[in-house]
């Protein structure tokens, strides 16, 4: 909590009321730990309603530990999607390898949780203690002397202290503050996420399948009888994550058409949904995470993509240490400093991927195709560890961690 001395101090600078815009991992567990650090704050989502699509997530590492300091791991544990391994099949169904839970490189982790049971949970911690103004979007920020001018699109205007962005990879008030600064490292790959009931073929298992024209579907079971769906392909960067929902549809139909395994029912549920995760496969680097009186956090500053598979971490980790960064120090400018300084070589890290990837998981030619397939019925060879590896992102990786700050005022 702040001392009354630092509140003051933080008052004369006109610090304490906090716009966070974005309200999912990153944005909900900075407002949780802004609260408990005395600020008054405003979470602001552009979507009507929470986005609770999307598939498992792993909290593990510092993520855990900061779980556990919000009193929530047993609410995440108790979420467990309950996914019991992964399995490779080829387009006739046959299992090629098995990589159990408790397998050192499966991609099922020991605390697994679907990404929007997750988001309900921070949301249930903070909704009655932050202002939440839903289907809203920032047009213009102008920075003044003691504070921020935010303009929103519905015409609606408010003076804020500091704003924190927590838009993910497609951020677009991130542009209006760091204009062509950010840049997208592209990998090569497209990744649409929904969900889609249940069907005889699915189990506790996972089951990913390589199939032709460089299309990965990923099928995970989830603890709300229904089965979350990926669907990755390989493209040259064509801008589709900024198309129409209507338009996404109508690729991802054209692309999976004559593909094999379940491609029927995954396109039945792509022509239902109405929640498609559509996005490129990217990273984001920037120079920069703050500017004035704007700093970003998560997917926004450091996405290093679901193949990193530590976006979880990376967005509650640096939620944790900005708030905590915040109440610590007195002048905000000296807080973003701090915090960049401790996260930036943490995400930097977590940022390298392993040469090959994705070419290595998405092969696009039937030959490489095969040899994926065969390699991977070789359960066990190194190969198939190898890509496996790719998306477990590994149980032990010291190396990766970081020290976390206590923050207790
Ligand atoms: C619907 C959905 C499904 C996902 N599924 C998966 C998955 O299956 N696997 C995986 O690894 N990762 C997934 N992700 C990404 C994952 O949540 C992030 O990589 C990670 O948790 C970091 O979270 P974040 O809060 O930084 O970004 P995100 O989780 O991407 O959240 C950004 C939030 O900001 C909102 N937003 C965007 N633009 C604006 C704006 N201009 N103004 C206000 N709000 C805005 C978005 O609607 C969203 O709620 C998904 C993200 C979403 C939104």
């Amino acid at each position: 909590m702040l001392s009354v001395n630092h509140l003051n101090e933080l008052q004369l600078m006109n610090a304490k009321k906090i716009l966070v815009s974005g309200g999912s991992i990153a944005g909900l567990t900075l407002a949780y730990w802004l609260i408990r650090h005395g600020f008054e704050v405003t979470v602001m989502e552009r979507s009507p309603e929470l986005r609770l699509g999307g598939q498992n997530i792993d909290v593990k590492g510092p993520a855990w530990e900061i779980i556990k300091k919000m009193g929530l791991a047993e609410k995440i544990r108790a979420a467990n999607t309950t996914e019991v391994g992964i399995r490779f099949v080829d387009t006739k169904d046959n299992i090629l390898a098995a990589f159990p839970k408790d397998n050192a490189i499966s991609m099922t982790q020991e605390i697994e949780i679907l990404r929007g049971d997750m988001v309900n949970i921070l949301y249930e911690e903070v909704k009655d203690r932050a202002t939440f103004i839903f289907g809203e979007q920032i047009k213009s920020i102008v920075e003044q002397k003691d504070g921020v001018e935010v303009k929103f699109n519905s015409g609606a205007d408010e003076k804020y202290a500091l704003v924190i962005i927590a838009e993910g990879i497609g951020s677009g008030t991130r542009h209006l503050v760091f204009g062509n600064e950010i840049k997208y490292h592209y990998l090569g790959l497209y990744s649409a996420y929904l969900t889609m009931e249940k069907s005889h073929t699915d189990s506790r298992w996972a089951r990913w399948c390589n199939a032709p024209g460089a299309i990965v579907f990923l099928l995970r079971p989830d603890n709300h009888g229904t089965t979350r769906t990926c669907i990755f392909f390989r493209s040259p960067e064509r801008g589709y994550e900024k198309l129409p929902l209507a338009e996404q549809k109508a690729l991802l139909l054209e692309k999976i058409k004559h593909v094999g395994w379940e491609a029927p029912r995954i396109a039945a549920a792509i022509q239902q949904t109405d929640d498609l995760y559509f996005e490129r496969v990217s990273q984001i680097k920037a120079p920069h995470w703050h500017k004035g009186r704007v700093a970003m956090i998560g997917d926004a500053a450091y996405c290093a993509t679901p193949i990193a598979g530590k976006g979880t971490d990376l967005a509650v980790t640096g939620a944790y240490i900005l708030a905590g960064e915040l109440a610590r120090n007195k002048a905000y400018k000296d807080a973003f400093n701090a915090y960049e300084r401790l996260m930036r070589p943490y995400a930097t890290r977590v940022q390298k991927l392993p040469p090959g990837v994705p070419r290595l998981a998405y092969p696009d030619s039937k030959l490489g195709l095969n040899i994926l397939n065969l390699f991977f019925s070789l359960a066990g060879s190194k190969f198939a560890r190898s890509v496996v590896k790719l998306f477990s992102s590994g149980k032990k990786q010291p190396k990766e961690e970081i020290q976390l700050p206590d923050y207790k005022f």
